[in-house]
């Protein structure tokens, strides 16, 4: 049965409520969910009924298309002056002897080995400190460019950002203005968490708003930089507050088109000081993409981090509205690993990650940064799949 045939199977079901089938409505008719169906979906729809309007939204969108990149991460501090409660990454207080601050030549040493290799992005984001500031970054992004000029730079979440400006004495704009013409090519969606101050003010008290956040990337999209967004979730906040940070996004999204991708991110609770607070569960993940893929009508991409949520659950996540697994990292992040993530050295070649996705039957689609194929790895053949294998036979006397 295809995801039209199974929306209708569902509108014909003659117990379903007259919520979900207005909502379901609105899924087949293309219209836009409210607040409060949003809300009403946390609280009341299953997985299946889920399951099956996120992914007719995501087949209308992109058929079996599932996108992932070549690219590698440079975290150049894992020192930050931010105390966010969730965060299992900063060595400032804890294990300080484990903090690492890098030079604008540590980072072009970490680059240049990839010198050789197909990547198409490099990815840069970390703690906040003093140092690596406005002059710091633009060295870097400069030396990038000189040194690979066709290297996607996407860099910086709004949290680095407003630090930076603010001690350069800068307008969001001109901060951001002046990183562009250095080099930079578009931001990560990170320091979001959930935008609602109730929640905000318990987690991540001492870090930019959720007006600052909002307000960079809106001055990020005025400059033509795309950027992505993302949603800590799964820790104190109430389904409100995830309806609540999505809709400022999608308010944002309709003013200025500049969002690529929404990227939920589940809490992790190892290291950190909320670790009484427990993880949801896999099924409350599904669920959240699920509901992510309805709500967010105006973007294009919903994008899970394989290495963050495990490969089992990347795949099946393919079927509740994800369309992009991110990247082949070559275990170049530690953020994910020090949360307690099960992938404690996370890195796929491009042949695992498109088997990944050929084993669920959805098509492997290598992009660039903006989403243009690089490679259609559909049909593909990988020289190992080709190359004889020779086994060791046990030799019999
Ligand atoms: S989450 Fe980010 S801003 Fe907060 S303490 Fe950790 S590194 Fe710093």
């Amino acid at each position: 049965m295809d995801t039209t045939a199974k929306l209708t199977f569902i509108l014909d079901n003659a117990d379903l409520s007259q919520e979900l089938r207005g909502i379901a409505l609105k899924v087949q008719q293309k219209e836009r969910i409210t607040f409060d169906e949003g809300v009403y979906l946390y609280e009341h729809a299953e997985l299946g009924f889920l399951g099956v309007l996120a992914n007719y939204i995501r087949e209308q969108k992109h058929g079996d298309k599932t996108y992932f990149n070549r690219n590698f991460h440079i975290e150049p501090t894992n020192v930050c002056i931010y105390t966010c409660n969730f965060c299992s990454y900063s060595r400032l207080i804890k294990n300080k002897e484990d903090g690492w601050e890098m030079s604008v030549d540590g980072m072009m040493d970490i680059l240049k080995k990839y010198d050789n290799e197909p990547v198409t992005e490099v990815h840069v984001t970390g703690g906040v400190v003093p140092k690596q500031n406005l002059e710091f970054y633009a060295d870097f992004f400069r030396s990038v460019k000189a040194h690979r000029p066709s290297l996607h730079i996407k860099a910086l979440t709004p949290v680095e950002c407003f630090y930076i400006f603010k001690k350069a004495k800068l307008s969001h704009y001109d901060g951001l203005k002046y990183f562009k013409e250095a080099g930079l090519d578009s931001m990560p969606g990170g320091g979001a968490e959930i935008f609602h101050p109730e929640v905000r003010e318990k987690i991540a008290n001492d870090k930019c708003t959720a007006e600052q956040w909002l307000d960079i990337h809106e001055q990020a999209h005025k400059l033509g930089l795309k950027t992505n967004a993302t949603m800590l979730y799964g820790h104190i906040e109430e389904f409100k507050h995830r309806v609540d940070h999505m809709e400022r996004l999608r308010q944002l999204q309709d003013k200025t088109g500049g969002f690529q991708a929404f990227i939920p991110l589940k809490f992790r609770n190892q290291n950190n000081q909320m670790e009484h607070v427990p993880e949801v569960s896999v099924v409350e993940d599904l669920r959240n993409y699920a509901i992510a893929r309805i709500y967010l009508d105006n973007f294009d991409h919903i994008k899970a981090y394989w290495a963050m949520i495990s490969r089992q659950t990347a795949q099946l996540s393919l079927n509740f509205g994800v369309d992009d697994i991110d990247g082949t990292l070559d275990d170049t992040t530690k953020i994910y690993s020090m949360a307690g993530a099960e992938e404690q050295t996370p890195g796929m070649s491009t042949r695992e990650l498109a088997n990944l996705i050929k084993q669920v039957h959805r098509q492997p689609i290598e992009r660039d940064t903006f989403y243009n194929v690089v490679t259609d790895y559909t049909d593909f053949v990988f020289e190992e799949d080709v190359k004889p294998q020779y086994y060791k036979l046990p030799v019999i006397n």
